[in-house]
């Protein structure tokens, strides 16, 4: 049985120095519901160029008066948003589901996740900043403290609608920048959620601001406005890089965390149940619209036959339909455009000579559902020359390849242009320590699947995934602060 969602028809607005308000444009467009067509989930403002002008220029004058604060005043507003965001977790999640079609369960993780966010980082105000460095002069003393950029300029994509935008916010905020946030328009709305949850906690007017719209107009707008000190991106990389190019022409601090293509070893001496499971949930949860999804299962050949077996069976199971339907494991694609590239890979690999083991085909969801849905898909004769082990795909699609040891294991792990996550499924160390040392990917997880991240800890990735810089935990302080050595005699 599915369950009707109530749908708000609301038109959500930019932020603006503390201030909800339309945009000069007087144009709105149409968040739509991937699981059922034509449900409207709300509308979101279309902004200008004028329109970010004004955000950016209210985040310059508000980040003066931020920056002075102490870090546990900074950190008192986090704790009180991350309390009203605990508060509406169910209603966020709602917003999240609706627009981009995850199911709910995993929606109310993410937001779970976005409130610790804000409690880890409102912790960062009270943690140290800086080293005490022995200077050469008996009557001096020599050390570093960090300070604020300024304004941060956020983009943020739509497939984590809410943990991203907190993973930069937060950190920016907490160092003494101010925002201004420019987030996908599909998830517009949930983001939008979680500045109320800002708002209401009473951060000072022009701290954050939100302004959304078109990507192609307001991206490079923010990359060349005057009061935009830093950019930090997290998307496709193709946008990624033509920031890049504007910041560096500016000569601005960016950061850009991208695509991937990420691997999954099954080595001979795999708990082969547990790599099942892990390349299940790691490739087909939420799609396969993560950028730490598993793609590539790359398994040796003694095993092989077993685990394709298990693997087959297990995903059989899924259940295809609404997010918000309790019996749904795997909801839609999040859009007409995301389902057609889906589709277009599938093909592509059928003409490239893969096999199709399962799926390949658009689907009508649970209850006749009419959403952008697409069967669960395995391929296997998947080689590292063809499209299918190379290019992103962002859909539910595993790629099987059989290798003979865990040399040609790891050589055809690293036959990728990205290098985000990678996970391996062995009991021996030997395997373990191979894959430690020489996988070339930012986040390398042993026995556990290759989309999981901590927010405590570094992530980022390497070769084309990223900007070679790292988010989330400690890390954040390297991108959102600048090191200011100084020397007293
Ligand atoms: P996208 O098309 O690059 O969009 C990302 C953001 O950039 C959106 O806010 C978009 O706005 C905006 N944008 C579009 N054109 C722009 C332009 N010319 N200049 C500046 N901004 C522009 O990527 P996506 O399809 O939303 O997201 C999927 C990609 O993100 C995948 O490649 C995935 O791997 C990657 N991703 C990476 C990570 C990571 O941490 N490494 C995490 C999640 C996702 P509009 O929505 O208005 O177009």
């Amino acid at each position: 049985m599915t369950t009707t969602t109530e749908v708000t028809t609301k038109t959500y607005l930019n932020y603006i120095n503390g201030e909800w308000v339309a945009s000069e444009t007087g144009k709105t467009g149409v968040s739509k519901n991937p699981a059922r067509k034509d449900e409207v989930v709300g509308s979101y403002q279309l902004s200008s160029s004028t329109d970010f002008d004004k955000a950016a220029s209210s985040a310059r004058q508000a980040q003066k008066a931020w920056r002075k604060l102490t870090g546990n005043v900074r950190g008192d507003y986090l704790l009180k948003a991350a309390s009203i965001m605990e508060e509406r977790i169910d209603d966020i999640a709602t917003a999240m589901t609706q627009e981009m079609g995850k199911t709910f369960p995993e929606a109310k993780g993410e937001t779970a996740r976005g409130v610790a966010i804000l409690r880890y980082y409102a912790g960062e105000g009270m943690r140290p900043v800086g080293d005490v460095i022995p200077s050469t002069d008996s009557d001096a003393l020599m050390f570093t403290t960090r300070v604020p950029l300024g304004v941060v300029g956020v983009i943020t994509p739509w497939n984590f609608p809410v943990a991203i935008p907190l993973w930069k916010m937060a950190p920016a905020l907490i160092y003494g920048n101010a925002v201004v946030i420019k987030p996908a328009s599909e998830t517009a709305i949930t983001c939008a959620k979680v500045i109320e949850c800002l708002h209401d906690a009473g951060i000072p007017a022009g701290v954050v601001n939100m302004v959304t719209g078109s990507g192609s107009l307001l991206g490079p707008e923010m990359a060349s406005n005057k009061n935009i000190d830093a950019i930090t991106f997290t998307g496709s990389n193709t946008v990624g890089k033509s920031l890049a190019q504007t910041a560096v022409a500016r000569g601005i601090k960016y950061q850009l965390e991208m695509g991937g293509k990420n691997p999954v070893i099954v080595a001979n001496d795999a708990d082969l149940d547990l790599a099942v499971e892990a390349t299940i949930s790691g490739g087909l949860k939420s799609s396969g619209q993560k950028c730490t999804a598993t793609s590539r299962v790359i398994v040796q050949k003694d095993v092989y036959d077993e685990f394709k077996e298990k693997l087959l069976k297990k995903v059989a199971e899924i259940t295809v339909g609404d997010g918000m339907d309790a019996g749904t494991w795997m909801g839609p694609s999040s859009s007409q455009g995301q389902l057609d590239t889906v589709l277009t890979y599938i093909e592509k690999g059928k003409a490239e000579g893969a096999n199709l083991l399962f799926g390949g085909n658009e689907v009508v969801g649970k209850d006749g559902l009419n959403g952008y849905y697409v069967e669960p898909t395995v391929f296997e004769g998947v080689t590292s020359k063809m499209v299918l082990a190379q290019e992103e795909i962002f859909g539910p699609v595993l790629a099987l390849m059989k290798v003979d040891t865990m040399e040609e294991a790891l050589e055809v792990a690293n036959d990728s242009e990205y290098g985000l996550s990678a996970s391996i499924f062995t009991t021996k160390i030997s395997n373990m320590l191979s894959f430690i040392n020489e996988m070339d990917a930012g986040l390398v997880r042993i026995n556990a699947e290759s989309a999981g991240v901590e927010l405590q800890a570094p992530f980022g990735g390497m070769k084309q995934s990223s900007s070679h810089s790292r988010e989330q935990g400690q890390a954040a302080k390297e991108f959102y602060t600048s090191i200011k050595t100084v020397f007293i005699k």
